[in-house]
């Protein structure tokens, strides 16, 4: 098999999955609990903590572990926004995760006054447009780092600046969950990131909050992770995640090279074919994880059905909206729609993957392309 959907989730790296063995069998206590093995316990919890505060810069006492990247999205936006007074600015790039934009519509229900930055096509976010959304009364600011559909990278720090020259108090919150490693944790007040995306086990992620950022807790119940997110946390996922950025931060380069490779020889390879486009910016400029290209003519689901019964796992970007034809809610938002948008097709890459495996799937592709397209014409 060919695995080239790590944007969705990515294998657990055997050390990592050890470390979350032994973490149930052996170690099992409950790190709030008093006694002696419980208590080393919770100096290990604070060691992995020390080892995620490590990667992003910062210090361990503003790594706040959660569930995935999805809760600690939403506890940056629901728990900034609860520990304001009154109401105001909301602003989120249009191209945002779902769990960002869905959790920025649930703000404007409430009677915040949620707007959209616009996107480039490329997908970065348009910062001139940015700018002039920003308000005095902005309280929040939220714009992934790299989209997880194109492979954008957006330049948070820059953001930041517009932030605090045009709305001093807004917090300015970045969704790592692609980012996280691939690049250095911008300068911002909050920032999200979530273990499977990273070789460990679904079921963990982590917060950044910046020391002196005010943020109301969103789980509430017996005051874990310094009253901000109760609830027993996943010692086996938490050890397992220190695991997992332990050994990308010692290969990094390495692993970053190794995912830029595989993506430029699939991306030569497919441009071979006729009437396929590049989504999303070039080679140098995206992520070096992800690659979003359009096949003309085809319709991106039908491909992937097609490639999965060649053991090739792919995707058409998000799951959800690519149920409905015309309602991928981020390429729209870049212009990239109609037979485009259709076609479009996104493979995402790890370090495990190789410019063989690009190789033999880009020779798959084609065959297969050239068989739809047959197929369509009739
Ligand atoms: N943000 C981005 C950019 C993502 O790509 C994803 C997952 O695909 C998430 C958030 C959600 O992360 P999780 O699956 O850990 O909830």
């Amino acid at each position: 098999m060919i695995y080239f959907d790590n944007s969705a989730t990515t294998p657990v790296l055997p050390k990592a999955a050890d470390e979350a063995k032994r973490y149930m069998t052996e170690v099992y206590y409950n790190p709030a609990a008093a006694y002696s093995p419980a208590v080393k316990l919770e100096r290990d919890v604070t060691e992995a903590r020390a080892v995620i505060a490590r990667a992003m810069g910062c210090d361990k006492s503003e790594v706040y572990f959660t569930s995935c990247g999805t809760e600690s999205n939403n506890t940056a936006l629901f728990g900034t926004l609860r520990a304001v007074h009154g109401t105001g600015r909301v602003i989120i790039s249009a191209a945002e995760h779902p769990s960002v934009y869905e959790a920025a519509m649930e703000l404007r229900e409430m009677g915040w006054d949620v707007k959209l930055a616009p996107v480039l096509e490329t997908g970065e976010v348009d910062l001139a447009a940015l700018e002039e959304l920003i308000t005095p009364n902005t309280r929040l600011i939220s714009c992934m780092q790299v989209n997880n559909e194109l492979g954008a990278v957006n330049d948070i720090a820059a953001i930041e600046k517009l932030a605090r020259r045009r709305a001093p108090d807004a917090a300015v919150h970045s969704d790592g969950v692609q980012g996280f490693m691939k690049y250095d944790m911008p300068s911002c007040s909050l920032y999200s990131v979530s273990g499977h995306k990273l070789h460990a086990p679904k079921g963990v992620g982590a917060l950044y909050v910046k020391s002196g950022v005010k943020i109301k807790p969103y789980l509430i119940g017996g005051g874990q992770e310094s009253g901000l997110r109760s609830g027993t946390v996943n010692t086996p996922g938490i050890m397992a995640f220190a695991e997992s950025v332990r050994d990308f931060s010692q290969h990094r380069s390495e692993y970053v090279r190794q995912m830029l490779e595989v993506k430029k020889r699939l991306y030569a390879n497919l441009s071979r074919i006729r009437d396929v486009r590049l989504n999303g910016p070039d080679m140098e400029s995206g992520a070096p994880h992800i690659l979003n290209v359009s096949f003309m003519g085809v319709r991106g689901e039908v491909l992937l059905n097609a490639l999965s019964e060649k053991g090739i796992c792919v995707s058409t970007g998000s799951a959800c909206a690519a149920q409905k034809r015309g309602k991928n809610r981020v390429l729209n938002a870049c212009g990239i729609t109609g037979d485009r948008q259709d076609g479009a097709v996104r493979f995402s890459f790890s370090h495990l993957n190789t410019v063989r495996e690009a190789d033999t799937a880009a020779a798959i592709i084609e065959e297969q392309v050239a068989i739809l397209r047959k197929y369509r014409r009739r």
